[in-house]
């Protein structure tokens, strides 16, 4: 189980607060290229900031989650790092999708070591 339970899981609702934030910055700039309202246009940089500063806060908690397995960071992966043991599991091949799994099923499997790692956040 992780040290941290209640972290990580608030970790992982920011991360995916993010994503959201990407995505409505990502709608709102088609929208203003299809229409030019300048409502959407003054939301654009409104959106970025937001996504910029959620995802700076979220990698800096993401610093403190880390997996009691093996040690390592649950939702930082390193470039070029992949797990040997991980890379059969077909059901979770990113951090992504730890974040996912932690929220949606209190356990996520590590990025790492590839054990299951229990977030009982609820
Ligand atoms: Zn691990």
């Amino acid at each position: 189980m992780i040290g941290r339970p209640k972290l990580a899981a608030a970790t992982c609702a920011l991360i995916v607060a993010v994503w959201g934030l990407l995505a409505a910055w990502i709608v709102t700039l088609v929208l203003y290229a299809i229409t030019k309202a300048a409502l959407l246009g003054q939301l654009i940089p409104a959106l970025l900031g937001g996504f910029v500063f959620l995802a700076l806060v979220g990698f800096l908690l993401s610093i403190f989650v880390y997996c009691p397995h093996c040690g390592r960071h649950l939702f930082i992966r390193s470039v070029g790092e992949r797990s040997i043991s991980r890379a059969r599991l077909r059901r979770v091949d990113s951090w992504a999708s730890a974040v996912v799994e932690v929220l949606a099923h209190e356990a996520c499997y590590c990025v790492y070591c590839a054990r299951k790692v229990e977030v009982p956040w609820r």
